[in-house]
């Protein structure tokens, strides 16, 4: 059954009845824009589109891809950047810059964005902050919630 509000007490679903909870988590997950699926060009299990380095759409002349609908590679290691503002707003200044570069016949630049950080916020109960794909915790506590913050 859906989930159709959140309400301060817990959650109302599609048939109008409600579970009553003191804390709600978001599991759902996330999805690409149905826009992706109007071109021909490949797509991962999430909808995002396959990208060349300067992400440039595979298989769709000047078109750029950038954000959520991207499957981009941010480094040489096999990771690829998340559904997060982290690389959304990376990728936004490189396909602006590299749209303007197509439109002039100037070289593209390749997207490139080693350095990746989680930080959770557990309000009252502090934080987590992270570096690296393997997610070394480099601070927790409430220093981390004022760091992130600040
Ligand atoms: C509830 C929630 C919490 C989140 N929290 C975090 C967080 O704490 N940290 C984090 O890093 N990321 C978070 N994210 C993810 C983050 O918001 C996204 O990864 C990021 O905003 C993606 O940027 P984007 O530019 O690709 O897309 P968006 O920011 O979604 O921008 C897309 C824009 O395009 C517009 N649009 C869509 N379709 C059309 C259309 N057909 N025609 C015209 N305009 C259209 C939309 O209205 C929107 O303005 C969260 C997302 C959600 C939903």
């Amino acid at each position: 059954m859906k989930v159709t509000r959140l309400l301060g007490s817990g959650v109302e679903l599609a048939d109008g009845s409600r579970i009553a909870a003191g804390t709600v988590i978001w599991t759902g997950g996330m999805r690409a824009s149905a826009l992706t699926e109007q071109g021909s060009g490949q797509r991962d299990p999430l909808g995002r589109l396959h990208v060349a380095l300067d992400l440039s759409v595979t298989g769709a002349a000047h078109v750029y891809a950038a954000g959520d609908v991207t499957l981009a590679a941010t480094d040489d290691h096999g990771n690829h950047a998340m559904m997060a503002c982290q690389h959304a707003i990376d990728m936004g200044r490189y396909a602006g810059h590299n749209v303007a570069a197509d439109l002039l016949g100037l070289p593209t630049m390749p997207y490139q964005q080693p350095f990746y950080v989680t930080c959770l916020d557990l309000g009252g109960a502090g934080a987590v902050y992270t570096e690296g794909w393997h997610r070394e915790v480099k601070l927790t506590g409430a220093d981390p919630a004022r760091s992130v913050v600040a």
